[in-house]
């Protein structure tokens, strides 16, 4: 399968078949496995091989095939999936970091990551300096010899910045530093993080590649090195396990994702177009169209825009007013799902953050998120229009 493109790797990868031999990934609802011998449960224990299964805490049958389809996809030796995104970004930094460590993460985050940096890092003594992920300048004054790692989101959360992963990554090499890359908003259809210098890739799965709505999930891509030596003692032992029904439904997910992503992604660019310049809105922002800040550094490293777009109504209550008059998006706060969905992130996902804070990363009160679904592009801008029509 190896040499595969990645369309083909979503659907057979990783498969291992029982001895029905399968056509769709069984599911093995199981939480621990049997020994032959007592001999054997011993050597187990002492080093498992990677189909050789104790407890589902640790991993499973179903989990596996998962990690390796998404691992093949990603161009990454490994993969650990976890019981959401959060315990996935969660279980990169924390199994590597100690305290008096030194971190450097962009300050435009997902605001649970902001949580995990600002609040438990530090709480265990690890040094976090944020940055203004899209300033290199601002990278390269704040990593030093012994900063153990870099974080950032590769497009930002709501505000959809663009990081350079080539550029940052080379910066935090010549200091030592691993390179973690939050990479829900490239998604895994357009990323090419491993390629371009991320050593550590980290996916909600809840998003994209679920895709549907109906499970939390996530994963840690890396070299085996780093998910079998640090990741797996870290989670194994800690609990974060993703749940074989899960990994399940991330298999089938992975099945339809480049088909609904790209169909997604066109929407959003035909959306984002067509809401540009509307008079009641100011900023439309998305990183496919040409006045974009970043837009030639999306095109470049990941080709597309996303399935993503934010919009400014101006005020709070515009935006609230927007909310309520739309018909078929809904007011809820996935992403990635066939469903399109709106988000007020400034009183919702972002609620917690202090007004200064908003300000400073551009979450104004009247900043949408506008999650693109696969409903008929037409209604969805039939939707948006009369809304906007009716405010
Ligand atoms: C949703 C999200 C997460 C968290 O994922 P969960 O599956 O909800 O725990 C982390 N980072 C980003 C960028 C996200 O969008």
């Amino acid at each position: 399968m190896k040499d595969k493109r990645k369309r083909t790797l979503a659907v057979h990868a990783g498969t291992r078949r029982s001895q029905y031999n399968e056509v769709s990934e069984a599911i093995f609802l199981t939480q621990g496995f049997v020994y032959d011998t007592a001999e054997q449960a011993e050597a187990r224990f002492i080093k498992a091989g990677r189909d050789e299964f104790i407890y589902a805490r640790y991993g499973n049958p179903t989990v596996a095939m998962f990690e390796d389809r998404i691992a093949a996809l990603e161009g990454a030796e490994d993969a650990f999936a976890t019981a959401s995104g959060m315990a996935a970004v969660n279980g990169a930094l924390t199994a590597m970091l100690k305290a008096g460590d030194h971190v450097v993460s962009s300050r435009a985050l997902f605001g649970s990551c902001l949580y995990i940096l600002e609040d438990i890092l530090r709480r265990f003594g690890v040094e976090v300096t944020l940055v203004d992920g899209t300033d290199l300048a601002q990278w390269k004054a704040a990593l030093r010899p012994g900063t153990r790692a870099v974080f950032f989101e590769s497009v930002s959360n709501p505000t959809l910045e663009v990081i350079d992963i080539r550029s940052v990554s080379e910066l935090a090499h010549a200091v030592g530093a691993t390179v973690v890359v939050d990479n829900v908003f490239s998604t895994p259809v357009f990323s090419d993080a491993i390629a371009q210098g991320a050593d550590v890739v980290v996916y909600s799965a809840t998003k994209h590649i679920d895709g549907q709505g109906r499970a939390l999930g996530g994963v840690i891509l890396g070299s085996r090195e780093f998910i079998r030596k640090t990741v797996e003692p870290y989670l194994k032992h800690t609990g974060g396990a993703m749940s074989p029904f899960t990994a399940w439904m991330m298999l089938k997910g992975l099945e339809t994702m480049d088909l609904r992503v790209r169909a997604q992604a066109q929407s959003t660019l035909t959306i984002a177009r067509a809401l540009q310049g509307h008079p009641k809105l100011g900023r439309v922002i998305y990183p496919g169209l040409p006045d974009h800040p970043q837009h030639a550094l999306a095109m470049r490293q990941t080709g597309s825009g996303g399935t993503v777009l934010t919009i400014d109504a101006g005020t709070r209550e515009a935006a609230f007013a927007l909310l309520n008059a739309l018909e078929i998006v809904l007011i809820s706060n996935n992403l990635g799902d066939a469903k399109s969905i709106a988000t007020h992130p400034a009183t919702t996902t972002h609620q917690r953050l202090p007004a200064d804070q908003k300000e400073l990363l551009g979450i104004t009160p009247g900043l949408i998120r506008l999650s693109v679904g696969l409903e008929d592009p037409d209604d969805l801008l039939e939707d948006l229009n009369g809304a906007l029509a009716r405010i």
